[in-house]
């Protein structure tokens, strides 16, 4: 099965900027700076538009495509 996609963070929360990526796409940064609750929300919103625009298509039809292929 292909890997589960999930938003990781990189950064940790003594940093005053917030990094993260998607598990199953390398290549898909995300980066806001400041780190309050507010650009926690709008990260996670990010990443929500990422995983429905890339991942949840893979989901419906059931096939395993090159996903980062468009950001190559
Ligand atoms: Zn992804």
């Amino acid at each position: 099965m292909a890997n589960k996609a999930e938003l990781i963070l990189d950064s940790t929360p003594d940093d005053n900027f917030l990094e993260g990526h998607c598990s199953a796409c390398k290549t898909t940064k995300f980066r806001l700076t400041g780190n309050t609750m507010d650009q926690k929300t709008l990260l996670r919103s990010m990443y929500d538009r990422h995983f429905r625009r890339v991942h949840s298509r893979e989901d419906a039809d059931n096939r395993i495509s090159p996903i980062a292929t468009d950001r190559l």
